[in-house]
């Protein structure tokens, strides 16, 4: 029987089910033990160092516990130490995205998406060049300087040659003031000279769902294809890093498994990822399965609840501190909005999840991946976060210099967030309210930035921010950042 060890790179070995199912267990035999659980709250909460903040974080076992917790006051506390820590490593900016989809052709044959090999009803579309500038067009007329893209696993159809060229388009379109500034690519686990290829082609994160950890359960999952090698998926974000990719982003497919187990894998990858390149990953994202062609999310009895969900998001946030938690728009505006409050940095916005949706005056549905909860236009999804107090932030300034993997880890932990990233997020909401805002929207947009400015510790780049505010306001320079 394999044996558990952070540091292997076998995937039974550093995701092991016996350590899981250990750890499940001492999670169940501790949810009332209020010592201990006070104990672990008050390990995962943020001290001052200097002028910054650390964070200890948690292990996969103590994490555990706090899931397995039933106690609604300990819960609230988790909910108010998630809140702490998000505010010391990223305030109250969100960073907006969107995804675009490249491709639907796919040889797999996962149950849960409908891009399954079998599936004969759905639209099969490829976009060509001309149409990835369309399509990156439209999604710069929206505001949109950040993307992730998305794609089948077909070798045949969509090699990695083709996603390259795609990368290389969307970053050579450059519509009025629009560009699209990262990348992040989300497609099947590949091998290192791919990955290598993705590094080279400046991508910002790779991104690889787990879609479950719970390897029996993988297997029946992804029945046919590629994907069915659960070593080959589990052990990509390895073979990505030593393809010199150091922001990966994780996640799993809530409602696939039981819950408490992908949580436990999840951080357990977590760890592997730190103990073996000395960097965790850059995001985790919490997707839940949804209503799709051919999918209904009643096939899977995992399915979990509103609460559940934000109470997990609210144990990752305390185990991981440094890590972005990113949530797409499978999830209504009211779902959002909460997990905003326990430490969601990054969400998508104005998403269409078909390919070649963004050029459509409509949201077609014959290509879609899944039923999109939050519809809202990207002005509207603006507006709504800075209703919530929060400052929607286009920023891609850390990759783009070069503070990547524990290069960004040690910005989080030096105290120079405020005077770095909060105005690089001001400077981009600047231009978005310039280029495509809606009047209203801009007027709130700028009343925001004001009383943001004042944040700013350090006097001289307070002046930097406001001179550059200005330039943006009265001319067509853009890109500024710190
Ligand atoms: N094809 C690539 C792969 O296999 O990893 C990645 C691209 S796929 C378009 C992105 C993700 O969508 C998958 O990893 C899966 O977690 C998610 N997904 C698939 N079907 C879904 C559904 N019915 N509801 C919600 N998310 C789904």
């Amino acid at each position: 029987m394999a044996k558990y060890d952070p540091k292997s790179l076998k995937a039974e070995e550093f995701i092991n089910d016996e350590e899981i199912r250990a750890t499940l267990a001492y999670a169940e035999e501790n949810k009332n033990n209020v010592e201990l659980i006070d104990r672990i709250l008050e390990k995962a909460r943020p001290v001052k160092q200097g002028n910054g903040c650390v964070c200890a974080g948690l292990t996969h076992r103590e994490a555990a516990v706090l899931l397995a917790c039933e106690i609604p006051e300990k819960i609230e506390r988790m909910y108010e130490i998630a809140e702490e820590i998000k505010l010391a490593f990223y305030g109250n900016r969100i960073v907006i995205f969107a995804p675009l989809y490249l491709s639907n052709y796919c040889v797999n044959g996962c149950v849960y998406c409908p891009y399954h090999l079998k599936n004969k009803h759905i639209a099969r579309k490829k976009l060509t060049q001309e149409e990835v500038r369309a399509e990156v067009t439209a999604l710069q007329d929206m505001g949109h300087k950040r993307l992730a893209i998305e794609a089948g696993e077909d070798p045949v159809n969509n090699p990695i040659e083709y996603i390259i060229d795609c990368i290389n388009t969307i970053y050579s379109v450059h519509h009025k003031n629009g560009d699209i500034r990262r990348v992040n690519v989300n497609i099947a686990a590949t091998t290192v000279e791919n990955y290598r290829k993705l590094k080279e082609a400046g991508i910002g994160t790779y991104i690889l769902f787990q879609e479950t950890y719970h390897k029996e359960s993988y297997e029946t999952l992804h029945p046919t294809g590629p994907k069915h090698d659960y070593a080959y998926h589990t052990e990509a974000m390895d073979r990505a890093m030593e393809g010199g990719i150091d922001d990966v982003g994780l996640g799993v497919l809530f409602g696939l498994e039981m819950y408490k187990y992908e949580f436990a894998g999840l951080l357990m990858h977590a760890e592997h990822l730190e103990a073996v390149h000395g960097v965790g990953p850059h995001t985790i994202s919490v997707p839940r399965v949804k209503r799709a062609d051919d999918i209904d999310p009643g096939m899977f009895d995992n399915g979990i609840d509103d609460e559940t969900f934000i109470k997990i998001a609210a144990c990752i946030r305390l185990a991981v501190p440094y890590t972005g938690m990113i949530i797409s728009t499978r999830e209504s505006a009211e779902v959002r909005a909460k997990m905003l409050r326990v430490g969601i940095s990054q969400v998508s916005g104005a998403s269409r999840t078909s390919v070649g949706g963004y050029t459509e005056e409509e949201r077609p549905h014959d290509t879609e991946q899944f039923d999109v909860s939050d519809q809202r236009t990207l002005d509207e999804v603006v507006s709504w976060l800075m209703d919530s107090g929060h400052i929607p932030s286009f920023c891609t300034a850390c990759y783009r210099a070069g503070r990547t993997g524990d290069r960004f880890m040690s910005l989080c932990k030096s105290g120079q967030i405020l005077n770095c990233c909060h105005p690089n997020a001001l400077m981009t909401l600047a231009e978005y309210l310039e280029d495509y805002a809606s009047p209203e929207t801009k007027e709130k947009g700028y009343r925001m930035i004001e009383k943001e400015l004042e944040k700013i510790p350090r006097e001289k780049t307070r002046e930097i921010a406001r001179k550059n505010l200005e330039a943006i306001r009265s001319s067509n320079s853009r890109d500024f950042r710190f």
